[in-house]
């Protein structure tokens, strides 16, 4: 059974340090981790393997394209950049773009991505194509191919049969649903879609609340804000953004969602700065992103979460484990994966530390200070994706 010996790893839900510690694992589980609390650190710790929760691999063709230009121009399903571009690019560029960042994310120690992939039936095709030898898992939240017409989503109208059977097709092929915002559909859709993913039970994820542009916009002809709607007719599993959520509907929220936060993408993108300090204390997570915004790289999300959050409150944070639980356990549960723990799955991530010794808090100088440079393996459900140790090294 392969192992790894004399490493400290970061165990359980509270990602507790166990020294001296020896990991055991056969097949896709961990069978032992043996350590002591109080024990010599070389430098080697061991952690979950980090879980991106919020990409869109497939505009990884259109990197910087939003340079200079507003949320809407950037990512608008009917009128944005982005729309243009992957409209006007081949399969092969699409494809080709997406497993270059797919192959970033092993190298920095992401194992899982929860991905929201635009074109429908054909687009979820092209992402599993683009994911296929390479060790992460792509968790797709499809959509339509074509968003309904604004006209028929004022008057309320209903999802035609045609739309009702992609979205049965899209349910089947996909880990859930990905709703672009509950502004883009009417209220019957957004029951609609919820009824379609229970149907085959699947998860419903929405961007919510990104700018404070989006709350009110429908307002006047639904009778309720984008957050009410999403919250009584789409009923989602996982609310994205919540960058101008109050404190009540984020509490709301998580009673029966994992909230979701991409710090780096709101502020590239002129939305401010989304409310971690509360999100974090409703155990929410962290994602990336648009790829054509930002770098698929958890250690930089982290850094970045942790600063703003510091600074825009004013007041000193010691808590910077859950940064690191944002990062790699908050999303876990979407994708029924536990934290490291003896029958807990085997996805997880070495990094060598020597170079930051010494240090005074070991979750701090991971979320603070280690890079793609640090990580020296990567294990995903029990196999190896990513290795700069000597093979051998691993057999007990
Ligand atoms: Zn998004």
């Amino acid at each position: 059974m392969p192992s790894l010996g004399g490493v400290c790893a970061l165990v359980g839900e509270n990602l507790e340090p166990l020294f001296e510690c020896e990991i055991v694992w056969k097949g896709d589980k961990i069978v032992s981790i043996e350590g002591k609390k109080e024990g010599k650190f070389e430098g080697r710790v061991v952690l979950p393997s980090f879980v991106n929760a919020h990409t869109h691999i497939g505009d990884s063709i259109a990197k910087e394209a939003y340079v200079g230009l507003t949320l809407e121009q950037t990512v608008d399903p009917h009128t944005g950049l982005k729309t243009k571009i992957l409209q006007s690019s081949t399969k092969k560029e699409l494809v080709s773009a997406m497993r270059k960042a797919l192959k970033q994310c092993v190298a920095l120690g992401v194992t899982h991505l929860l991905d929201f992939r635009e074109g429908g039936v054909e687009g979820l095709k092209l992402a599993k194509a683009a994911c296929e030898g390479i060790g992460v898992q792509l968790a797709l939240f499809g959509r339509l191919s074509k968003p309904p017409l604004k006209q028929r989503v004022l008057s309320n109208e209903r999802f035609s049969e045609a739309e009702l059977e992609e979205l049965h097709k899209v349910c089947e092929a996909a880990h859930g649903i990905g709703v672009s915002g509950a502004n883009e559909y009417s209220d019957r859709m957004l029951e609609q879609i919820r009824e379609v993913a229970k149907a085959h039970g699947k998860l419903v994820a929405v961007h919510c609340l990104e700018s404070k542009n989006t709350r009110n916009r429908l307002k006047q002809v639904f009778g309720k804000d984008e957050f009410q709607r999403c919250f009584t007719f789409l009923k989602p599993d996982i609310f994205v953004h919540m960058t101008c959520a109050t404190r009540k509907e984020l509490a709301l929220a998580s009673k029966t969602a994992t909230l979701v936060c991409c710090p780096r993408s709101n502020a590239a993108l002129a939305n401010g700065f989304p409310p971690l300090r509360e999100v974090l204390k409703h155990k929410g997570a962290l994602g990336t992103d648009n790829v054509m915004v930002n770098s698929v790289d958890m250690f930089r999300e982290m850094e970045f979460a942790y600063k703003i959050l510091v600074g825009l409150t004013k007041k000193p944070f010691d808590d910077v484990k859950s940064v690191l639980k944002a990062a790699t356990l908050n999303a876990r549960p979407l994708l029924r994966l536990k934290p490291l723990c003896v029958d807990g799955d085997a996805n997880f991530v070495l990094l060598n530390l020597k170079k930051l010794k010494p240090f005074w808090n070991l979750h701090a100088v991971i979320v603070n200070r280690a890079q793609e440079e640090n990580v020296e393996m990567v294990v995903k459900q029990g196999l190896v994706v990513k290795t700069l140790i000597r093979q051998d090294a691993l057999t007990a």
